[in-house]
This record gives structure tokens, sequence and C-alpha cells, in this order.
């Protein structure tokens, strides 16, 4: 049997490691003209279920080992003496098995253990789809059992078989933006975090030495065509004092910046015929805020493990598997975007205070109370604690 995915980031990878476990023949069709390993991209996470799965790989001494080094997170505020804690102590509340990396480190990790069983595409696109059979951009044609978007958030398999993006997706009255910049806040090894009404800021080293990066989130109810720096400098202004403002400098030098808006896709079902969607091309639960790259490996390695003794008829039904295993988190992780938007983007100068008096307390609170008051309501965990691996 042979699947067609497109995407190699998180959700592409984990499944062609478990289909091609399975006996399955995998072709990967990736956009990018290579891969963008190093400590590319941004920070995400990997909770619970999404640890087992990348251990059951054998990949969790390396991707472990490889994990950023955050370890403390320092609230600046003006005119005040700043407020230092474990990042451990922020993430106790989401889950007790938590590892931070860059999203171009675990790709490429992933990468480097499938490149051997795999044939990988790069700099390549699936440009229609009849049925299972792909016309690839530069004209090869694939004819697949299974095709698969693991494409991401602007998902071109989802456009050729479900219809155009806005039909999917749902705002959350947010952007966000990320660039890398030289160290210029020379905060040291902290993720320093910076907040006023309707904003947030971080701004955290890298694996490279004198680089950092900045993470952006803006809530604003207006939508935007033209994303560029500008855009940033704007939604920001100066509102978040000198120290920020020196770093939206580097904003539009930046090789790599990143602005979009914080949507999620909602779908009733990401499955038609023999072609399905996995990770954030199904069902993003919002970049940044949602536990998006849990959802995409825990996804995936459910969606491989219901195919892994079909025919070619018995395609369609696993995928509807597939689908009911995973509608409960889905639907979990819908709450989960706007619930942590509403805690680490204040909406006014009390709530400001709140959290940097919860900040303050919380290294000194017992361990029960302290994971009630980081578990953003539920958090990205729990929207995975129903969730078999089998
Ligand atoms: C700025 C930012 C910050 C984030 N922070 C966090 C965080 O802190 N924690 C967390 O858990 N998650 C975070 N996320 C979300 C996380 O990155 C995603 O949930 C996760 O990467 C989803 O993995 P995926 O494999 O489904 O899709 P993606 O990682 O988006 O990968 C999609 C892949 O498909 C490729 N591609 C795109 N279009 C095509 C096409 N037409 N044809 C072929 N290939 C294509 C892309 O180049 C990419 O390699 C963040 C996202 C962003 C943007």
């Amino acid at each position: 049997m042979h699947a067609l995915i497109s995407g190699a980031s998180v959700a592409g990878p984990v499944l062609a490691y478990w289909l091609c476990r399975h006996g399955w023949r995998v072709t990967v069709v990736e956009k990018a003209a290579d891969m963008r390993a190093g400590d590319g991209g941004h920070a995400v996470d990997l909770f619970g279920p999404a640890v087992d799965v990348v251990e059951r790989m054998g990949l969790l001494d390396r991707v472990t080992a490889a994990r950023t080094a955050n370890d403390t997170i320092t609230l600046f505020r003006p005119g005040r003496k700043p407020i230092t804690l474990a990042t451990a102590d922020v993430a106790a509340g989401i889950s007790g098995r938590h590892v931070e990396i860059m999203r171009g480190t675990l790709a490429g990790i992933l990468y480097e253990a499938t490149r051997d069983d795999v044939d990988y595409r790069f700099g390549t696109v699936i440009e229609r789809i009849d049925g299972t059979t792909a016309l690839l951009s530069g004209g090869a044609t694939i004819e697949a059992d299974l095709v698969v978007g693991a494409d991401g958030l602007h998902s071109g398999v989802r456009a050729l078989t479900f219809g155009p993006e806005r039909d999917h997706r749902r705002f959350l009255g947010a952007y966000l933006a990320v660039y890398t910049l030289p160290d210029v806040l020379g905060a040291g090894p902290t993720v320093a975090a910076f907040t006023a009404p309707g904003l947030a800021a971080t701004v955290y080293p890298t694996l490279t030495a004198g680089s950092s990066r900045a993470l952006f989130l803006v809530r604003t109810a207006e939508e935007f065509e033209n994303r560029g720096p500008e855009l940033l400098a704007d939604l920001v202004g100066d509102r978040l004092g000198p120290r920020v403002g020196a770093v939206l400098e580097h904003a539009a030098a930046a090789r790599d910046f990143y602005l979009d808006d914080i949507s999620q896709i909602r779908m009733d079902s990401w499955s038609r015929g023999a072609v399905t969607l996995v990770g954030d091309a199904g069902y993003g639960p919002g970049p940044a805020v949602g536990g998006g790259t849990s959802l995409a490996a825990a996804g995936a390695f459910v969606l491989a493990d219901e195919l892994r003794e079909v025919t070619v008829g018995e395609i369609p039904q696993a995928l509807q598997r597939y689908g009911e295993r995973l509608a409960g988190p889905v639907r979990h992780s819908r709450d989960v975007g706007p619930k942590v938007l509403d805690a680490i983007v204040p909406r006014s100068p009390a709530q400001i205070w709140a959290t940097a008096q919860v900040m303050r307390l919380l290294p000194r609170l017992p361990a029960p109370v302290r994971r009630r008051l980081t578990s953003f309501g539920g958090g990205a965990t729990k929207m995975l604690d129903g969730l078999e691996l089998g």
C-alpha cells in the first residue's frame, strides 16, 4: 500500500514513520526547498501522549537532549522589580510530561529517523488530486492508495479536497508574530516577558549564541491583508516600553519574520474517500496557544494505528475510526486556545497586576494549587487525556 503525504514538519514524518512500520510505502512531498533543521522556527511543546509517541519511536533521548533551555521566565514591568520563576512551575498544571523544543529541531530529528525508509521530495507540492491520483508540481503523477494533508494551517490538500480555507477557519481575535534577532535585551538564559492590555511579548535565547527570538501576541478584532513588520509596529506601538521598542526595530531586517492571524481549523470531518488531514491541516487549535504540536503528533500516531492492517477497500472506514478517536480531543482543543489567550494576553491593568501576584506566589504554593492555577482550565494535556494510543 502506498501513502502520499503532503508536509514534512511534525505530523507528516510521525505518520510516515508509523506507516512504514506497518508495512506501507510512503512518499512525502514538502513545499520547503530543504529540511529546516537546526533551531529554526519557534518553540513548540510535546505534552503527555505526544511524549509517549516520540518515546515509542525511540527518539525521546534525542528530543530531550535537544530541548530548549528556557528554564526560567522573567516578567518585566515598567518601574517595578522583575519577577522570575521556573518555567517548570508554569508548566506544572499543563502536564507532568513536557518537552519544549524548537519546531525545526524536532522536524530535523523526525526527518533523520525516517529518511532511509521514506521517499522525501522537497520543493514539491500537490497541484491536483483526482481520487487518490495526485499531480505534483514538476509534472510527476503519483497513484497512491491514500493521500494525507499534513501541510499545516494553510493546507494545500485541504484546499484541493474540502474547499477554501475561509470555510474552515475561525479567527480567535488575535495575531502572532515571531522572528529572530540579535540578543539585544541581554536578558541571559531566561524568557523575558512583557505585557500591556491586549499585548504580550516574550524574547528568549535560541540555541545559537548571541541570537534570540521574539514572539508577540496581539489582540485585535480586526483582520488585516498586509502582514508585514509595519503592521506589527502599528499594532504594538510603544505600549510595551523602550526595551520592546528595541526588539521591534529588528523586525524589518529579520529573514524569518512571520506574522499570522491566530485562527483555528474547524471541520466536522477531515476525511473524504481515501483523502484525509492530520495535525494543523485538519484540526489546528490555534498557533502558539492551543497545543497543536501535541495534537499533531498524537493524531498522526492514531491515524497510522487505524491503518495498520487494512486493505485498500477498508481505508475509508479506517479514516472514519481515526476521526471518531480524535473527535473528543479535537473538540476539547477548541477551548484551549481562547483560554490560554485570556490567561497570557491580559485584557486590563487589573489582570496584569493579578498575573504578577500569581507569578510571585506560585513557587511557594502547594503543588496541587500550583497545578490548578497553571492548568489554563484543563489545557493542552487534558485535551489528550481521553486519547488511547493503543
Ligand atoms: C509562531 C508559532 C508559534 C507556535 N508555538 C507553539 C507552541 O508554543 N506550542 C505548540 O505546541 N505549538 C505551537 N505552534 C503550533 C505548532 O507549530 C503546530 O501546531 C505544529 O507544528 C503542527 O504540526 P503539523 O505537522 O500539523 O503542521 P506544520 O508544522 O505547520 O507543518 C506543515 C508542513 O507542511 C509544509 N507545507 C505547507 N504547505 C504545503 C503544501 N501546499 N505542500 C507541501 N508542503 C506544504 C510546510 O512547509 C510545513 O513543513 C506554534 C505555531 C506558530 C506558527
